[in-house]
């Protein structure tokens, strides 16, 4: 009997997955506040969560995988006020940009991918129900979660209550009863937007949406939560809070989601990527690199997904080389036939993905297989379609991704890098012509100046 196991933040323990119900693995991962483009961040929690899908699949009939899009916030209605553009405009703009690029980095659609704002009603429904239980008040046009109330707050990140009130960094404000109470509803005023409610015209707080999208979409309890370790103070704590509450199992902590899932930070020179750090790159700017979302892909797999992972231009080189072997490999054996594993084959094989999804040790043994030279070709081509499957790899992407099908090459963007350089050349800057040379390389594109001019080529 093959056994996941997987990493629950909520009891500190790797622990043997078991399902709730095993014909419908139930999964929730926080999706992205649509106002901007997502950079490399927010990317490898997508990633991970489409690796845990696709592992989850090679066990399970069949998963259902909820991510959802925040599209009312805070930081969306700054930029609709700062750009003049309609929030809806903003909106639908990046959620579109957010699923093209999580699609080139390899990503299946999530099964469902819900917008707060269809869900206005439901979370009134729940805010109503956590007043009628005594943990929420209204004070001021606002509903606020009265964190005192609920006694095992705090339980997920098993922080004290003086580090949660630091930690949520919660506006202090008059008519709140507690510090640490957060807010479920809040007044919108001037062209600020919102929806008439019992406690004024308004818009929800951010917590409330996911507990509300989550239970709708997958009701309760579900199997997994996830996102990023960023997320397990004070959002994911607030959640258990508001979905325990609402529904009496105050006892329980687990009634809401029964594993906690969360991948560690993509750092840059040790620090976390983000935003307001200003150390961030956004995916789309790699892709227009001209890098390929397989060797990104393969970057944000490269380490373990709980430990963080620093991003640079060698993790990219490595994930390139790594990700053109398993190409070339699939490519190779586009003509063999491929055979049938065994049970036990196919356990043996992914088993250091259903160990806590030990990803740097599958690409290890993925490496070795394309090495391998092994001489029966069908079970080896079984063997490594298996294993590159689950990691989000498959033969038929890779004459594009070794750029075998010309109408991939954008040969417009290498004549004129091309000539870019040519012109570098003749103004003596060689350290812009080497730089583009280097882009070109990194774009699997091979130069070769000679005496009528340069001619370029696919790396071989
Ligand atoms: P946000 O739009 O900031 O709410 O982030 C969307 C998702 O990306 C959340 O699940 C975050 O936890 C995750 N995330 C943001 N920054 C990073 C980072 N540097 N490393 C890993 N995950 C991140
Ligand atoms: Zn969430």
């Amino acid at each position: 009997m093959v056994h996941l196991t997987l990493s629950n933040s909520l009891t500190r323990q790797k622990e043997d997955f078991i399902p709730l119900d095993e014909n419908n693995i139930r999964l929730y991962a926080c999706g992205p506040t649509v106002y901007d483009y997502a950079h490399l961040g927010n990317a490898r929690m997508a990633v991970v969560f489409d690796m845990l899908t696709r592992v989850l699949q090679t066990l399970y009939p069949k998963v259902t995988y909820v991510s959802n899009i925040t599209d009312i916030e805070d930081k969306i209605i700054t930029r609709s006020q700062e750009s003049g553009e309609p929030i809806d405009t903003i909106t639908s703009r990046y959620t579109k940009i957010y699923n093209e690029d999580m699609e080139a980095l390899g990503n299946m659609p999530p099964t469902i991918q819900p917008h707060a704002t269809d869900h206005i009603k439901e979370m009134l429904d729940q805010i109503a129900s956590l007043i009628e239980r005594g943990h929420a008040y209204e004070a001021d046009g606002h509903v606020l979660f009265n964190v005192p109330s609920f006694e095992k707050y705090g339980g997920l990140s098993g922080r004290s209550r003086d580090e949660q009130i630091a930690g949520a960094r919660v506006e202090v404000a008059s008519y709140k009863k507690d510090p640490a109470d957060f807010v479920l509803w809040k007044p919108s005023t001037g062209d600020e937007p919102g929806w008439d409610s019992p406690y004024g015209y308004g818009r929800p707080g951010w917590h409330i949406e996911c507990s509300v999208m989550a239970e709708k979409h997958l009701s309760l309890p579900f199997d997994i939560h996830g996102g990023g370790a960023d997320l397990k103070f004070p959002h994911h704590e607030n959640e258990i809070a508001q979905s325990c509450c609402a529904h009496g199992q105050e006892e329980d902590l687990s009634a809401f989601a029964k594993v906690w899932v969360h991948n560690g930070f993509l750092t840059v020179d040790g620090e976390k990527m983000s935003k307001s750090l200003g150390n961030f790159t956004l995916t789309r700017d790699v892709l227009n690199r001209g890098i390929h979302g397989h060797v990104i892909r393969l970057a944000l797999l490269s380490a373990h997904y709980r430990k963080p992972l620093d991003w640079n231009d060698n993790l990219l080189h490595q994930a390139k080389k790594t990700a053109t072997l398993i190409y070339k490999t699939l490519h190779e054996l586009s003509d063999v036939e491929a055979g049938d594993l065994s049970e036990e084959d196919k356990a043996e094989l992914l088993a250091p993905l259903y160990d806590d999804l030990n990803t740097p040790l599958a690409f290890t043994k993925l490496h070795q297989l394309c090495k391998s030279g092994d001489t029966d070709k069908s079970a080896l081509k079984a063997k490594i379609e298996l294993l590159a499957g689950t990691l989000g790899f498959f033969a038929e992407n890779a004459e594009e991704f070794l750029g075998l099908n010309d109408d991939s090459l954008d040969t417009v963007k290498i004549e004129n890098l091309i000539a870019e350089r040519n012109e570098a050349k003749a103004n003596k800057d060689y350290e812009t012509a080497d730089k583009i040379r280097n882009k070109l390389v990194d774009m699997g594109i091979e130069l070769k100046d000679t005496a009528s001019g340069t001619e370029w080529s696919k790396a071989s």
